[in-house]
């Protein structure tokens, strides 16, 4: 016990199960990707950045792990995590390699939305046998060739913000949709299988509407589908996150991830939903904060053993970094597990603090480790600079941007529904 307090485990895991109560089922998926994610992940990840090139290896990878089914019930073959369990697994790869815990988020979501989270929400008993019998099919996809989904719903307007139905629409025709319309920033254009496209089902004559968002896997291979434009960001570079162009392209009904009216009612009824993209970035934070303990005690790889931990200075910034990621993981760690239908305004609310929260200080413990371990702590050597750029994306994710966490929290605590002033 007492040698436990003598050393930094980079290793360990960021939430001690015996600390948080994680059974042993749990704590040992979150291990096995803690594992892989060091073996796997970590050797791959500076080069994938420095070309902004998919790693399109890590997924290989994952599949013969059975990581892409992580979140596939049981029962249809996958490892059956839930919410919870996935969030804590996709932390630990983001340790290591933040654009692929990100983009592995844009698939899992294809398999937990349709998954535990449809479970959840209310459908007809027909509609629900004719779900179950759907997504089998895109669950055996994932689970014998490897098929990769991606989940592009920015369009570079209002919609994704959930503001305004999706600009990208379904057209029903005979045994199907016509899809057209575009999308932007979409992780994984060029490497996914699927695109899991979230537009807005439209008849003749009809007037757009959020209620009639579809979610829709639409083969990459499809006649009139197009990945166009570069992608050479700051950071995330490795999500190869181009735009999207759809172009009356066919999908048959059987292309649905959700029935008809799901999405919507998951959005309303299920907000935790737009918390997975959260995991990476938590990853992250921790990532900043090993690399700034194992950096001034003289152990990190490719860095001289020179120790620099006795200078007051680094003392009281290590602290803060230590206050700022302990604040981070305990309001994470309780919004991740609480996560549920219908959650109380006060659950919600927490939801958008701890959205907020870990993306805010993902960067800030990424920059304050930078300005502790010095000039030479960002060479393109080391993983730090690389965290810094990557945890600079996380505020900006789209439903739950840190503005427009800040704008419900202030409007929700303050206005109850239908009050005005
Ligand atoms: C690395 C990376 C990977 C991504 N991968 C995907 C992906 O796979 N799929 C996908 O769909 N998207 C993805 N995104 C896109 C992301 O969710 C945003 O859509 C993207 O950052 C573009 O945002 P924008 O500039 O168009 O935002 P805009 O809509 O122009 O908004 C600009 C800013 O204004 C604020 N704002 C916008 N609307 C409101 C509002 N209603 N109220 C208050 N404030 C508001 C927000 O803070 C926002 O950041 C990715 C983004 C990044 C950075």
């Amino acid at each position: 016990m007492h040698g436990d307090l003598e050393t930094h485990d980079a290793s360990a895991p960021i939430f001690a199960p015996e600390a948080f109560g994680i059974a042993d089922a749990e704590a040992e998926l979150i291990a096995q990707a803690r594992r892989f994610g060091a073996r796997v992940l970590a050797p791959r990840a500076a080069q994938h950045d420095r070309d902004a090139t998919f790693p399109l290896e890590n997924f290989r990878d994952m599949h013969g792990e059975g990581l892409l089914g992580i979140c596939i019930p049981k029962e249809d073959g996958g490892l059956g995590a839930g919410y919870r369990t996935y969030c804590l697994a996709a932390a630990e790869l983001g340790r290591f390699c933040g654009s692929t815990a990100l983009s592995f988020n844009m698939h899992v979501c294809s398999t937990l939305w349709s998954g535990a989270l449809s479970d959840d929400l209310d459908m007809s008993a027909a509609d629900r046998a004719a779900h179950v019998a759907r997504r089998r099919l895109h669950y055996r996809r994932i689970l014998d060739d490897g098929a990769i989904y991606s989940q592009p719903f920015s369009e570079g307007g209002a919609a994704a913000a959930g503001g305004v139905a999706f600009g990208t629409e379904a057209r029903p025709t005979a045994g199907g949709f016509l899809v057209n319309g575009k999308k932007i920033f979409a992780s994984l254009s060029g490497a996914a299988d699927y695109y899991g496209v979230l537009c807005t089902e439209r008849g003749e004559g009809e007037a757009p509407s959020r209620r009639n968002t579809l979610y829709l896997a639409v083969p990459a291979n499809a006649p009139g589908a197009a990945v166009v434009g570069d992608w050479d960001p700051l950071g995330m570079r490795a999500t190869v996150s181009r735009t999207l162009l759809f172009k009356d392209v066919f999908v048959p009904e059987d292309a649905m991830l959700m029935p008809r009216g799901v999405y919507f009612q998951a959005a309303t009824r299920w907000p935790h939903m737009f918390l997975t993209l959260s995991p990476t970035y938590m990853g992250l934070a921790q990532a900043a904060y090993d690399f700034t303990i194992r950096y001034l005690r003289g152990e990190m790889p490719g860095t001289p053993p020179l120790k620099r931990r006795m200078f007051p200075t680094k003392q009281i910034a290590v602290a803060e970094m230590h206050v700022t990621l302990e604040q981070t993981k305990a309001l994470w760690f309780q919004a991740i597990s609480e996560a549920r239908p219908n959650p109380s305004k006060e659950q919600v609310l927490r939801a958008y603090a701890a959205q907020f929260t870990v993306m805010e200080n993902a960067n800030a413990l990424a920059a304050k480790a930078i300005r502790t371990c010095g000039g030479q702590a960002m060479l393109k050597s080391l993983a730090l600079e690389r965290i810094f750029r990557d945890s600079r994306c996380g505020s900006l994710m789209l439903p739950w941007t840190a503005e427009i966490c800040l704008d419900r929290i202030g409007r929700e605590a303050l206005y109850e529904p239908g009050e005005t002033d």
